[in-house]
């Protein structure tokens, strides 16, 4: 499932090949996503310009003008991928854009949990329960200390919580844990300020760190351009069981929270 860093590398491989251009075509081969697509997408994007690119946590937000926007979320296995307009589709390619520079962005989901929605940002219910941006602000201490104040669960699964923070997964909650030497299934309320510093400091260095290598290339994530992201091979414990801790040579352990195996080194994290 891409995580922030995976969009922010889809966004920004996006940008310079769509912007300004104008959709003069939107073919629809299969409306049943994680929502079905409204009647009227096409009407609503068809002659549109794109005027820029946001995202929201693990959301893109497509700025179609009119106020509207293209809200895209990839899901489990989403991805938007631009090819030639007459490039033939491919299977799974559900949503082909057509765009007057002559590329086509084309929407492509084997397990069909992702989503692509015409709006204006009020009217998109999926955004209201979307938290802060991790990368969009820059945490302290305070602000941590807000949002895991009396909440009595373990750090990592509030770090997964998009009502939270948005667009933190499994890999990159594992990997910020790490880098702040906290162990994931400590309590969340209970952290002490010196925990709560070293993760504010943490979440951007893990999440800057891996928008510039591209992402992590696990389970097929490509860009937009069809190229891999390298933070899989910095990764320092997501998926290392049983291998050295790369700073103490320590083994890295698997624990299972809430049906998902996390991963932490026992000396490095108290
Ligand atoms: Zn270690």
């Amino acid at each position: 499932m891409p995580e922030l860093p995976e969009v922010e590398t889809i966004r920004r491989s996006l940008l310079p090949h769509t912007v300004g251009a104008r959709i003069v075509r939107v073919e629809v081969r299969e409306r049943r996503l994680r929502r079905p697509l409204a009647p009227d997408f096409e009407a609503r994007l068809r002659g549109r310009r794109i005027d820029g690119i946001d995202r929201r946590g693990k959301y893109l937000l497509f700025d179609v003008g009119d106020a509207d926007v293209l809200l895209v979320h990839f899901g489990m296995s989403g991805s938007l991928e631009l090819k030639p307009e007459r490039a033939p589709l491919a299977s799974h390619d559900h949503v082909r854009l057509r765009l007057d520079s002559g590329i086509a962005m084309v929407f492509n989901d084997p397990r069909r949990f992702g989503l692509m929605r015409v709006g204006r940002v009020e009217e998109l219910d999926e955004l209201g329960n979307v938290g802060p941006d991790p990368l969009a602000v820059r945490w302290s201490a305070e602000e941590l200390r807000e949002l895991t104040r009396r909440r009595r669960l373990p750090i990592k699964n509030l770090l997964m919580d998009q009502r939270v923070l948005a667009g933190i997964g499994n890999i990159y909650a594992s990997e910020m844990l790490y880098r702040a030497g906290i162990r994931p299934r400590r309590c969340a309320g209970r952290l002490r300020r010196s925990d709560l510093v070293r993760l504010a400091a943490a979440m951007p260095l893990v999440l800057e760190e891996a928008v510039r290598l591209g992402g992590s290339s696990i389970s097929d994530y490509r860009d937009a351009n069809g190229r891999s992201g390298f933070f899989q091979m910095r990764h320092a414990v997501y998926d290392r069981a049983g291998e050295p801790c790369r700073r103490c040579g320590a083994v890295i352990r698997r624990i299972v929270l809430s049906g998902r195996s996390s991963f932490y080194c026992p000396t490095c994290q108290r």
